[in-house]
């Protein structure tokens, strides 16, 4: 089955270049060609073969609009799974707004943003996590957000979350069953298999929940917020940061200063640096506005480079560390305290908090002591990996999140000994939030599966 519609758009994006590569899917789209291309060789285009490149000239009513490459992609052995044509002509943009009015007049109509994956989603051809990786390859931009698209493109947590959901769909189907039988007391649902199941897929999605706080970093960026009192050297630390020669750095321009980003890759971790405003310590706070912006800014940290002068007091830097901590309960932030201006300061004392806070005495002016807070910086990123499976999309992760809180009522439900219905309602829903993962529907595959798996006669 190929949609009735033939789509076409523009891949490579709408900007002059060398080469632009112009995409058709859909029942019509060798029809539409047909029409344009001449192959050079003199081939009739019924012989052509699917999955070659061929070069011939694009033209309409006997007029060239240009030599291109073609290649057909015959259903169900494409991207999409429908027939597809993709022309690579030359990069211009008139001449890949000429072929695409060819095309359009010919019958295809203009592809909505990501129709063609869609369609490749709805033709089987993947999975909607893999679908989505596909979107986070296309805009990778480190190679930590480059391998963890790759890795979802190739495996990701869609195939593991269906065999869970499998097992549980077999379960609950049974369990469903037995409402048919009504008065009569069957179970052919083992409750010890189903409570261990619900143990088992707890602690999988629990795992993957705790990864999130990591794909999301490998494919953000690190939040970094540097705070501390005014002048002890913020701006100069960041600006250090920045110029590391090794660095992409780039800017990010917010309305305003106050939500000015700077960005840097660092063997391969992003890290996004957030301003605050100056911090003060607890003896001297003022409950004001920017104070408060301040905190909120530390509140979304991943690292709070906390700063000081090498020169003061390791009573004032703990207070400073205190504050921080107390206002700030829930944050699993790492917290460095970094000591600057040692190029005129004597670090007198160990650079390490009694608490566990790591210290790094450095001059961000001289650049001297900058190589280990860097190096812990990314250490800090590496530490927060959890397992081989990382997920990274936020729309997963919330269906993750509703998964297992439907589990815990399910499990919750089942030690009650509540009715089965009352149960099975609930795995219903644990079954539905996995399915939005990988995209699947489940109400008929329910009844499907009895019927399949189980001889109902016998
Ligand atoms: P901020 O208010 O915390 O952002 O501090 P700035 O970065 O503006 O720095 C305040 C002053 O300290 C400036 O005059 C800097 O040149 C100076 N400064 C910053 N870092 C160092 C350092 O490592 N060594 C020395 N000697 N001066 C520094």
């Amino acid at each position: 089955m190929q949609d009735a519609d033939t789509i076409c758009a523009i891949s490579t994006g709408s900007y002059e270049a060398a080469i632009a590569v112009i995409r058709l899917s859909g029942r019509d789209s060798f029809d539409i060609v047909k029409k344009l291309f001449r192959p050079a060789s003199g081939k009739a285009f019924s012989k052509l073969s699917p999955r070659r490149m061929y070069f011939g000239t694009i033209e309409e009513g006997g007029e060239w609009i240009d030599e291109v490459m073609l290649s057909l992609f015959e259903n169900p052995h494409s991207y999409t799974g429908e027939d597809m044509a993709e022309i690579s002509c030359h990069g211009s943009l008139y001449i890949q707004q000429r072929i695409l009015d060819a095309v359009t007049r010919h019958g295809a109509r203009m592809a909505e943003p990501g129709e063609f994956t869609k369609r490749a989603f709805l033709k089987g051809k993947m999975q909607l996590d893999q679908a989505e990786a596909v979107a986070d390859l296309i805009a990778s931009d480190s190679k930590a957000s480059h391998d963890l698209a790759i890795r979802h493109m190739k495996q990701g947590y869609g195939k593991e979350i269906e065999e869970l959901r499998e097992g549980l769909l077999k379960l609950v189907s049974l369990m469903e069953l037995e409402l048919d039988f009504g008065e009569e007391d069957v179970e052919f649902a083992d409750r010890e298999e189903l409570l261990s199941m619900l143990r088992k897929l707890k602690e999988r999605i629990g795992s993957l929940l705790e990864s999130f706080r990591y794909g999301n970093v490998l494919k953000r960026g690190m939040p970094v917020v540097i705070a501390g009192k005014p002048n002890v050297g913020k701006s100069t630390l960041l600006n250090a940061l920045l110029k590391e020669d090794r660095a992409i750095v780039s800017e990010i321009p917010g309305t305003t200063r106050d939500s000015l980003e700077d960005e840097m890759v660092i063997d391969g971790i992003r890290f996004r640096f957030i301003d605050t405003a100056g911090l003060r310590t607890t003896s001297d706070v003022i409950e004001g506005e920017g104070v408060r912006r301040t905190y909120n800014k530390l509140s979304q940290a991943g690292i709070i480079l906390l700063m000081a002068e090498t020169a003061e007091s390791e009573e004032e830097v703990t207070a400073l560390v205190q504050d921080v901590r107390k206002r700030l309960p829930e944050s699993n932030a790492g917290i460095f305290l970094v000591r600057n201006k040692s190029d005129i300061q004597a670090a007198s004392r160990k650079d390490n908090l009694p608490d566990g806070i790591p210290g790094f005495s450095l001059s961000a002016k001289t650049g001297d002591g900058m190589e280990a807070l860097i190096t812990a910086m990314q250490e800090e990123v590496r530490s927060m990996k959890t397992g081989d499976l990382v997920v990274s999309n936020a729309r997963h992760a919330a269906a993750l999140q509703n998964a297992l809180e439907a589990a815990e009522r399910a499990e919750a439900a089942m030690q009650e000994n509540l009715p089965g219905d009352l149960v099975s309602q609930d795995i219903r829903e644990v079954l539905h939030h996995l399915g939005e993962i990988t995209g699947h529907i489940t109400t008929d595959e329910v009844l499907g599966r009895i019927f399949k798996d189980f001889c109902i006669g016998k």
